[in-house]
């Protein structure tokens, strides 16, 4: 679950959905509007009776799940009220942009995904890594991150400040390390988005009106 999803079902009402296993929860409406920055795709369920969930889906996409025999101007209301809280969250998240910024973020993951047991000598921005977003040297204690990340949303550098974190316990990429990483909700999101954008920045580089 991820941390805006679970401040988001927050709204939900505490009711017990009743489940019954001759309904399928196929969803029996579909729909997408923008709000804003935000495109909301909504999905209408006939099994669901009273909630209404958000799922950021990416850091501008929210899917809705909403009982279908709820009224669309109350829906509308409930959409409105999330979507506000999810810029509010937003926009609320510090930047990470000196390494003062890393270590501090370091450190709160250290604490939260690590049981506050690593210890770094140094961990820094580099502008000299244009192939690597992080890496990180464990038997000296250090950690270098590209200064490309000052770029992406705090929750992609997240990722990859637990990925180089974990690496201090683990070199490798074996199975305990891939099971320390993927302690974080949005491991393979983020795997994702710096996928996309490694492609994008070759492509980039690729581009002969680029040069010069
Ligand atoms: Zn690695």
């Amino acid at each position: 679950m991820t941390r805006v999803k679970s401040q988001i079902t927050q709204h939900k009402q505490k009711h017990k959905p009743t489940t019954s296993l001759t309904h399928s929860d196929a969803p029996s409406m579909y729909q997408t509007y923008q709000y804003g920055d935000f495109t909301v795709r909504i999905v209408r369920s006939a099994r669901r009776q009273r909630t209404v969930s958000a799922n950021l889906l990416s850091w501008r996409l929210v899917e809705v799940r909403a009982p279908a025999s709820l009224p669309a101007d109350e829906l509308e209301n409930i959409i409105n009220h999330l979507i506000e809280e999810i810029k509010n969250k937003q926009g609320r998240q510090r930047r990470v942009v000196t390494d003062h910024d890393l270590q501090q973020r370091a450190e709160e993951l250290n604490q939260r995904y690590f049981q506050d047991k690593l210890r770094w000598k140094s961990i820094a921005y580099v502008s000299n890594q244009r192939q690597r977003y992080g890496s990180c040297t464990p038997h000296q204690g250090t950690i270098r991150i590209s200064d490309r990340l000052k770029l992406v949303p705090g929750w992609v550098l997240n990722y990859v400040l637990i990925h180089e974190l974990a690496h201090l316990l683990e070199p490798g990429h074996n199975a305990a390390f891939w099971r320390m990483v993927n302690q974080y909700e949005l491991a393979e999101r983020a795997r994702g988005y710096l996928m996309a954008l490694q492609l994008l920045e070759n492509e980039a580089d690729n581009n002969p009106s680029s040069e010069g």
